[in-house]
């Protein structure tokens, strides 16, 4: 179960119960100094977001490399806007951050994009194996057609994504400049561990997965097949749906240029799908 807003402010009450979670999750109150190399406790140093080794004066300071870092917005007031993004299934629009925070509508799209940026550095991109399925999509853009594949006139406008979902595991995007071969396969070969099997659609790039060392079945959709023994397309299918639904219902659209960062907010949140409580936790105490 994902946090109550109650359980939220009981929690987090104000930035010094904030700053001493960074602490305690990023970095511990108890450690070796990297100033003096001594077993140290780290105290924090009043009226500053730091915290002070105990022999040589050695300083952390917990919010480096955060999207609280240099910021004087509140620390509360960004572990709120934290909390909204992993307790919303679709994503939270800057207005609604606004609304609820009591910012600017400049500082709460900066948030936004702040956190969205972090939620896709925090979720990574792994290796995927087992049983893969890839698929492209058009997204965002304020025209509609374009269905063609690679296509540069009518559907210039929307920007097209490559997604790869491993059956029951992770997923990975792309925002691609096209449905070629050169644009597609190389993110196979950087996110899918050769051997995997693969099932996609009839689209003639993925002819040449074979001989890339993976094992390839298709579904001819043309011809109305959807199933064809193992090979079907529904977990891409399904997690296109829910991010063009997410997109629509939180943003009415997305432009081009961030569109990769809205992306990533999403793959963190299909990643945690089945633990929904670590999301908050992840971001959190999260340490490059
Ligand atoms: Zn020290």
């Amino acid at each position: 179960m994902t946090m109550t807003v109650i359980q939220f402010m009981k929690r987090f009450p104000n930035d010094d119960a904030c700053l001493e979670h960074l602490m305690a999750q990023r970095y511990g109150f108890r450690r070796t100094c990297e100033g003096c190399g001594r077993p140290s406790i780290f105290h924090r140093v009043r009226t500053r977001k730091v915290y002070n080794c105990q022999w040589c004066g050695h300083q952390i300071s917990p919010c480096v490399g955060t999207p609280m870092e240099n910021s004087r917005t509140p620390l509360v007031s960004w572990f709120y806007a934290m909390y909204l993004f992993t307790a919303s299934r679709h994503g939270v629009a800057a207005r609604e951050l606004q609304r609820q925070l009591g910012v600017t509508y400049k500082c709460a799209w900066r948030m936004a994009h702040k956190i969205r940026e972090y939620m896709a550095k925090v979720d990574g991109d792994g290796m995927l194996d087992g049983h893969v399925e890839l698929d492209e999509a058009y997204i965002g853009g304020r025209k509609r057609g374009g269905k063609a594949k690679g296509l540069t006139g009518r559907g210039a406008d929307k920007a097209i994504v490559f997604g790869m979902v491993e059956r029951g595991g992770e997923a990975i995007t792309r925002v691609v400049e096209g449905a070629g071969r050169r644009d597609l396969l190389p993110h196979v070969r950087a996110h899918v561990a050769p051997g995997t099997h693969i099932s996609t659609d009839e689209w003639m790039p993925y002819r040449a997965l074979p001989r890339m060392g993976y094992s390839h079945g298709t579904v001819e959709h043309r011809s109305k097949q959807y199933v064809s023994g193992r090979d079907h397309v529904n977990s891409i299918e399904a997690f296109w749906l829910i991010l063009k639904r997410s997109i629509r219902g939180t943003h009415v659209w997305v432009s081009r240029k961030h569109l990769s960062s809205y992306l990533g907010e999403f793959e963190f949140r299909w990643n945690r799908r089945k633990a929904p409580e670590r999301m908050l936790a992840d971001l959190l105490a999260f340490r490059t």
